[in-house]
């Protein structure tokens, strides 16, 4: 990782090249010779691809190096984008991020919304499978309120989320999904593309959990949460999850709280973070190199 600098960027653009997040060759669209890559103070970014072939009508004629990247749309410069990677994947919030780059909050939404969609994008390409021969899954459904749009009135807007954790890793890895209905139709649909075969499936006594082991094959354990929040003969219970909905919840706190339309990709972030919690940012980088890639 190079140093930061606005005043001479090359060895972050070369930095750049070499983690494949903008091309490092370019073919010019008309003649597909390789297009030189030159300075040239006028541009944004301080150098651009031209293409060098003075046979094509599109000779001399110069292109963004941002193009096919991520970074392509943007205006914001590549340093302030480096940055905002880096201190994004220390989990700092959207506020000291954008005092500490200078940035105006409106932007640096706008650029966070970018990562989690990076984010959400990772899991189309690694879909999320919990459990699987023996393992215990915990489900449950949970009130998210998002933060009202315009501040009218105090009234939180409900939003269920149906979550399940597999409780055969450290920390348990869990899965949270947006629901319009706490029906069987609805959640019974999400535990059989998420849980593996042979999982075992703990729950409270949530009516929509009935046929579990009969539609879907898992084994299937309830607790009476009206009696016991453990079961005193079969030791079930659903603490893991609950206190995974405790750490959403705090994150999304943390961050101020989430508009409705913006939950789900938290959601996605929060999920691919607890996934990547080492090295976050070289995973984070890969992570935009396999959805960006360059021919
Ligand atoms: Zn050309």
């Amino acid at each position: 990782m190079p140093m930061i600098n606005n005043s001479d960027v090359l060895p972050l653009y070369n930095w750049m090249k070499d983690k494949k997040l903008i091309a490092s060759t370019m073919k010019c669209e008309i003649c597909k010779n390789l297009m030189k890559w030159e300075p040239y103070s006028k541009a944004k970014d301080k150098y651009t691809w031209k293409c060098d072939n003075n046979k094509c009508k599109k000779f001399k004629s110069r292109i963004t190096i941002r193009r096919d990247s991520f970074f392509f749309n943007s205006k914001l410069a590549l340093c302030t984008w480096i940055h905002a990677i880096i201190l994004w994947s220390r989990g700092l919030s959207q506020k000291h991020v954008c005092e500490t780059l200078g940035v105006s909050n409106h932007t640096m939404v706008d650029v966070f919304n970018f990562f989690r969609q990076i984010c959400k994008r990772y899991f189309d390409q690694h879909p999320i499978k919990l459990g699987g021969e023996q393992r215990i899954i915990q489900i449950d459904e949970s009130c998210f309120s998002s933060k009202p749009k315009y501040h009218r009135g105090r009234s939180p807007n409900p939003i269920w989320v149906f979550g399940m954790v597999d409780c055969s890793t450290r920390p348990a890895l869990g899965y949270m999904e947006i629901v319009a209905k706490r029906d069987a139709k609805t959640l019974l649909k999400i535990i059989k593309k998420v849980a593996k075969p042979g999982s075992i499936i703990h729950s409270d006594q949530w009516r929509a959990y009935t046929n579990i082991e009969r539609e879907l094959g898992f084994e299937h354990r309830t607790v009476n949460h009206k009696l016991n929040f453990i079961d005193k003969i079969s030791g079930v219970h659903t603490q893991t999850i609950e206190s995974y909905w405790n750490k959403s919840k705090q994150m999304i706190k943390k961050m101020n709280g989430c508009r409705r339309e913006h939950l789900e990709n938290y959601l996605w972030e929060m999920m691919w973070r607890e996934r990547h919690t080492n090295d976050t940012f070289n995973n984070f980088l890969e992570a935009i190199q396999q959805q960006y890639i360059f021919v």
